[in-house]
């Protein structure tokens, strides 16, 4: 759930169930009782959108995962017999009453096999309601040939072998099909997973802010939204991590010392846009920075609010290096080893706060 590795368990019992629709679609010797017993010999078609009623505990357990289960299968046309023409995912991986939908409306028998238009091609007219043959022909062009004696294959789309994976339709009914783009490579860097998580609910704005907490009235430590790092502006996300006074700062000297000519604009294009601009072997070492940074800040922040405690952006910026060069030496990627030149960089940046520190502390003396 969520990239933290924990099973959503409702989801995965349906993924297992929906394994029976791919034995009863392939053709198993018992599954000719099931079409017997609830298909009346025919594909399971009405079963899209209308689950039976007052039927077995297994079916109806399967049958609502049918639609989800059909959006992830294709048809290979043999006899057309079992594929429903406008229904099934026949024609180039789509449905027909998706790529004609005015005709399908137009349709008296939605249910029709293709098998059975393909016979009947010489009078589809009589299938629809008020329409001219003219209309029908990019129908009368895509119907295929159907006098195979085998059965239609079934193509499970989410997989390269074509073939029905309990993994593949989990991850389906998860994220529905759709996945951020950050999520491949966000939760494999070599950093503690506290910080990991919060970085992931920062970049999607579900972190504790004042301006959060305020919006759904929950700020009742702070009567305001006021950032506790530089008393000047409302509390969201990016101001806080990026573009605070106190947070630029910090951003400006890792900028500075490392050469970089960019910094990010707003949270969420930090992993999508501008961590992929660097250069490929600067990467994996600015996403730890960034982490680190964004951590730092905000313990820092929490400090404030809840410890009146204060640190000086040089502290800070001493917590955040040492933490990086820890993650760095413990990581396993080879472009984060410790005398790679940003290491280094963040080295020297150290020994030059430490002496700055020293000679303010003899000064203040
Ligand atoms: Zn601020």
């Amino acid at each position: 759930m969520g990239g933290w590795g924990i099973l959503n368990l409702r989801f995965f019992n349906n993924a297992l169930l929906a394994k029976w629709w791919w034995k009863i679609f392939a053709g198993h010797c018992w599954s000719k009782i099931i079409h017997f017993n609830y298909l009346s010999g025919g594909p399971p078609g009405p079963l899209f959108h209308s689950p039976p009623r007052n039927k077995s505990f297994f079916w109806a357990g399967i049958t609502p995962l049918l639609p989800a289960f059909r959006a992830c299968t294709s048809k290979k046309i043999l006899n057309g017999a079992s594929t429903f023409f406008w229904f099934d995912n026949w024609l180039g991986g789509r449905a027909p009453k998706d790529i004609w939908p005015d005709l399908f409306n137009n349709c008296l028998t939605p249910w029709t096999t293709t098998r059975h238009f393909y016979q009947n091609s010489s009078i589809l007219a009589s299938f629809f309601h008020e329409t001219t043959m003219e209309d029908l022909f990019p129908i009368i062009q895509s119907i295929p040939e159907c006098s195979s004696s085998q059965e239609d294959l079934y193509i499970w789309t989410l997989e390269r072998n074509c073939s029905f994976s309990v993994r593949s339709f989990y991850k389906f009914l998860v994220d529905g099909g759709l996945r951020t783009p950050l999520y491949p490579l966000f939760w494999k860097v070599d950093c503690p997973s506290k910080v990991t998580l919060f970085c992931w609910l920062a970049n999607d704005n579900k972190i504790p802010s004042m301006s959060n907490l305020a919006k759904i009235g929950c700020n009742f430590q702070n009567a305001t939204d006021t950032c506790v790092l530089c008393y000047n502006n409302s509390e969201t996300v990016d101001h806080l991590l990026i573009h605070c006074e106190f947070a630029s700062r910090i951003w400006a000297f890792y900028v500075n010392n490392l050469h970089l000519l960019t910094t990010p604009i707003s949270l969420d294009q930090v992993w999508i846009t501008w961590i992929p601009s660097l250069e490929a072997h600067r990467r994996t070492f600015w996403d730890l920075l960034t982490r680190a940074i964004f951590w730092n800040i905000w313990l820092e922040r929490n400090n404030r609010i809840f410890n009146l405690a204060f640190l000086s952006t040089t502290a800070i910026l001493f917590k955040t290096s040492h933490m990086l060069i820890d993650w760095c030496s413990a990581a396993r990627d080879p472009t984060l080893h410790v005398s790679s030149d940003s290491i280094q960089s963040v080295k020297r940046s150290l020994d030059f706060l430490s002496a700055r520190s020293a000679d303010l502390a003899s000064n203040s003396i």
